[in-house]
């Protein structure tokens, strides 16, 4: 296999900055397509991976997978694609489509494993999977996400993982109108969380541990917000159909078990590095369920790419340049982050 170079921002251990770097991409194959990259977001994984807060890092490491760019070389074999148009990337790169899951359009539960965008064995390529924070990547068409050029591409980026993240639990538990859901945490997932909702018709409430953000979450469509801290405010808070957990950090998750109704459920999508603890009569009481959801497949990607732009929602972003990539980092670490930071690749 042939290879090219391009620039990319990764990093050659977890206590050491991001820095400006070369890594190979393929030459393209038939049914590839290369992508120069405008905009990546900055997710909290790219910093749990950076930081190798859940073991498994793979150095050096180029995140990013909220990737969005222009098409500027398609394979013979593509038709899906053709130079100039818009591509995007979020997690997934590759799967086994071959096995139920695959089949089903879940290829994030791939029976025999699928390849994330970055710090995965690249099944194609040989070697690790370089992420987003980068010039150019190369990845197979099918893959790819199709985005109109008339929307706002850098404030869209954030929907190739935070906005799939979410809609993908807010569907599967048949969140709508009639149904009340809560938010907890305000970061890209949880900002995106409550849009979306907002959108396909629920009752929204947000939690928080921020007071400077219960404004904010008003401001973003949530019917009403709570400060978690507050125990008597926390205490009163019942009748919830579905409660969508985006906390990075680890929290006490069983106030918000109490919070749901019978049959409820409290669905994790945040990745915490610590084990969270629930008491069984939180559980066993109103027979609820604790749950979690891996990001969303292809499809259902490109189905909330569609909603999104036919509902006007985008991320609420900070646009940096790749030389602020260390400093946003630092921020996105306190929750100092008005709502996700996204990078002017080509701003350099
Ligand atoms: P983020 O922007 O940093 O938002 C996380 C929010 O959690 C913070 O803004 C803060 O909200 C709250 N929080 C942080 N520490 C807390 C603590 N100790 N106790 C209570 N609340 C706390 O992160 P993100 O990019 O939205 O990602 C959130 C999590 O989801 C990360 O763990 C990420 O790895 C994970 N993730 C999972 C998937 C998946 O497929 N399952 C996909 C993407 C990301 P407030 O200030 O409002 O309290
Ligand atoms: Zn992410």
């Amino acid at each position: 296999m042939n290879y090219t170079i391009s620039s990319a921002f990764g990093t050659e251990a977890a206590d050491q900055p991001i820095k400006e770097m070369t890594i190979q991409r393929r030459e393209l194959l038939p049914n590839d397509v290369e992508i120069e990259i405008l905009y990546c977001g900055i997710c909290h994984s790219d910093l749990h991976a950076v930081k190798n807060d859940w073991g498994g890092s793979t150095y050096p490491l180029v995140p990013g997978h909220e990737i969005v760019g222009k098409i500027t070389q398609v394979g013979s074999e593509v038709s899906k694609f053709k130079v100039g148009d818009i591509g995007a990337i979020g997690c997934i790169v590759d799967s086994c489509g071959k096995c139920s899951h695959c089949h089903d359009g879940d290829e994030q539960y791939c029976e025999t494993g699928w390849t994330v965008v970055f710090n995965s064995p690249d099944k194609i390529s040989g070697g690790m999977t370089y992420g987003g924070f980068s010039e150019k990547i190369v990845a197979n068409a099918d893959y790819v996400l199709k985005m109109s050029e008339t929307v706002d591409l850098a404030a869209t980026a954030p929907i190739l993982c935070a906005g799939i993240t979410v809609y993908s639990p807010l569907k599967h538990w048949k969140v709508g109108p009639g149904k009340k859901v809560g938010i907890i945490g305000i970061g890209g997932l949880g900002h995106m969380a409550i849009k979306i909702a907002k959108a396909i018709g629920a009752e929204v409430v947000v939690f928080t541990t921020s007071p400077s953000k219960l404004e904010d979450a008003k401001n973003l469509g949530a019917d009403s917000a709570v400060l978690s801290t507050d125990k008597a405010a926390m205490k009163a808070q019942r009748d919830f159909d579905m409660i969508l957990d985006t906390v990075s950090a680890k929290h006490d998750v069983n106030v918000y078990l109490n919070a749901l109704k019978v049959d409820g459920s409290l669905v994790l999508v945040g990745l915490p590095n610590e084990p969270l603890e629930i008491g069984a009569f939180n559980v066993v009481n109103g027979r609820k369920s604790f749950s979690g959801s891996n990001i969303g497949g292809i499809a259902e990607t490109q189905e909330v790419i569609d909603f999104c732009a036919e509902h006007n929602i985008t991320a609420d972003i900070e646009l940096i340049k790749p030389s602020e990539i260390n400093e946003a980092f630092e921020r996105l670490e306190k929750g100092d982050v008005k709502y996700r930071f996204v990078i002017d690749i080509k701003n350099n």
